[in-house]
């Protein structure tokens, strides 16, 4: 049997990382006195391992997610408070397949984004679609679309991530515009997949957020309320310990 046949056999039903390794694992069945279907096996089991692969790299940089943090570097005995239990368990992921949405509302430091930013590397890891965008990047975005005419495609964009994380609402005050949008973005999502926001204000300062517009912080709070996991830190901020 020639090998380089059959890496151009392989290559032609795309499965180009066996076509690329089928002389190592030729020898190596060969050397090793593997039965066939043990050739069989390992060259697909390696195929689907690097896929795997291919497609974590592909959803890590899908969610634009800068810093990776892991929450097993989390110290839940630093924040003065904090339902450690609640946040652990949003680490099973089931919120994602069940369309909530998390809230973390804390002073700045108590780790908020931290907790975001394992939440949207876990939810790579484990091949669900994510974006992590501060609020100011998305309503620039979103702001820049109008302009542009693109909005549309951006919010069908927006809405086919199984997890969107708006990191920092509130910490600048939002425009009419940016407000508006920002609503459209979330309402359109409602119920077809979990939002992850990390906010220094407490629901009751959304209206002054949102350029006072008191009755579209309602809004977007009763949309985000849906399914809602509420996480509250309280404490010093971990950067000046
Ligand atoms: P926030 O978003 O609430 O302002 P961050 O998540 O950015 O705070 O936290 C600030 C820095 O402190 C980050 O580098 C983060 O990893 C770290 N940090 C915050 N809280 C903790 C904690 N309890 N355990 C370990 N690191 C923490
Ligand atoms: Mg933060």
């Amino acid at each position: 049997m020639n090998p380089q046949q059959l890496a151009a056999s392989l290559k032609k039903v795309n499965l180009a990382w066996s076509s690329q390794h089928i002389k190592e694992h030729l020898s190596l069945a060969e050397s090793q006195n593997f039965s066939f279907a043990k050739f069989l096996q390992n060259l697909l089991d390696d195929e689907i391992a690097h896929r795997k692969e291919k497609r974590i790299a592909e959803r890590l940089r899908q969610s634009k997610l800068r810093v990776k943090k892991s929450i097993e570097n989390f110290d839940f005995s630093f924040p003065e408070k904090i339902n450690g239990k609640l946040v652990k368990s949003l680490f099973d992921l089931s919120f994602i397949n069940d369309k909530k949405n998390v809230i973390l509302i804390g002073p700045p430091g108590v780790g908020k984004t931290h907790i975001a930013s394992a939440l949207c590397y876990y939810g790579c890891l484990n091949d669900y679609k994510c974006r992590f965008i501060t609020a100011m990047n998305l309503i620039n975005e979103l702001n820049a679309s109008v302009s542009d005419n693109s909005f549309l495609s951006l919010m069908r964009r927006y809405a086919s991530f199984e997890m969107l994380i708006i990191d920092e609402l509130g910490y600048l005050p939002v425009d009419k515009q940016g407000a508006d949008l920002l609503f459209q973005i979330i309402s359109n999502r409602y119920e077809t997949g979990s939002v992850v926001v990390t906010t220094n204000r407490p629901f009751a300062d959304w209206g002054r957020v949102f350029n006072n517009d008191a009755t579209l912080a309602g809004a977007l709070i009763d949309r985000l309320a849906y399914h809602r996991i509420i996480i509250e830190i309280e404490g010093k901020s971990y950067r000046v310990n």
